[in-house]
């Protein structure tokens, strides 16, 4: 059976996964502070809890690896970077494991069983806690020399002096301001989490709206310079706030035509994932 797997920095979600289908699932606490090794084991034992013999194992980590399948960097989860991460897998649960990037994974699903089986090449854009992506290229999932094809959220959208910093040291990035900590910087003067974002997405009104139009600013002139290289034929959102889409829709549509360099390029279509809460899991199990 083809087993899929979410390694995320909070939990860590296995799943026997049958086509588009998951048969059985089972989560445990990801506990990063014990360590790399204890980690893996937590893994492994996910895995045995689905009851059911592994063939192949994916795995979606929030972090990129190199073709080695070395982890160069996991920053949710201390001390894997650097971690011989496949091979320390494969020796606890005795079959191949495949790695990749979380969201370049969501695109493998996305790319088998979602809107893939319509368009050649999209942009799978994950929206949350930062801003992440999955390329399909002419019906090719791209990963780029080490794993970082997608990574969209540090595309530059502001070059002024005052621009936000990001996360990742530079400043001016997509993510610093469409990402949950910039969407809540805009809001409240001060930085916060995707769950507050959901709790004020939740409560709707003006203060909704709001965030929205902030969200649809960065998001527009950051996809409108991707699409504008990559010549895309649709967008495809998911995660967190992509369940409002309908309010996000059209400020993002006038910003993302206002950054695009030829008017037919600002009318790509732009559709929400149907996969749901399961395709990083679904995507890891077809990575073999
Ligand atoms: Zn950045």
């Amino acid at each position: 059976m083809r087993v899929g797997v979410d390694f995320g920095g909070t939990n860590i979600k296995a799943a026997l996964v049958e086509g588009a289908g998951v048969r059985a699932h089972a989560s445990v606490p990801t506990r990063g502070e014990a360590g790399p090794a204890a980690v893996l084991d937590n893994l492994a034992a996910a895995v045995r809890q689905l009851g059911a013999r592994a063939e192949v194992v994916g795995v979606a980590i929030p972090g990129e690896v190199d073709d080695r399948g070395v982890c160069y960097r996991l920053p949710n989860v201390p001390g894997f970077d650097g971690y011989p991460l496949r091979a320390e897998l494969e020796r606890r649960l005795g079959c191949p494991v495949h790695l990749e990037n979380d969201a370049t994974a969501a695109a493998v699903a996305e790319q088998r069983f979602g809107w893939g089986t319509k368009y050649r090449s999209f942009l799978l854009v994950t929206l949350g806690t930062g801003i992440g992506g999955g390329l399909v290229l002419d019906g090719a999932v791209r990963r780029g020399r080490g794993g970082f094809a997608g990574e969209i959220g540090h595309v530059l959208v502001d070059s002024t002096p005052g621009a936000w910093p990001c996360g990742c040291g530079l400043k001016g990035c997509m993510e610093a301001y469409a990402g949950a900590r910039g969407l809540l910087r805009h809001d409240s003067e001060h930085g916060g989490s995707a769950t507050e974002v959901r709790q004020i997405v939740d409560a709707g009104g003006q203060r909704a709206q709001r965030l929205f139009d902030f969200l649809a600013r960065a998001l527009g002139a950051g996809l409108a310079r991707l699409n504008n290289a990559l010549d895309l034929d649709a967008l495809v959102f998911t995660g967190g706030v992509a369940g409002s889409f309908a309010a996000i829709e059209p400020p993002l549509r006038a910003h993302f035509a206002a950054h695009s360099y030829a008017p037919p390029m600002g009318a790509i279509p732009m559709q929400v994932s149907k996969l749901g809460e399961h395709a990083g899991v679904i995507g890891a199990a077809w990575l073999g």
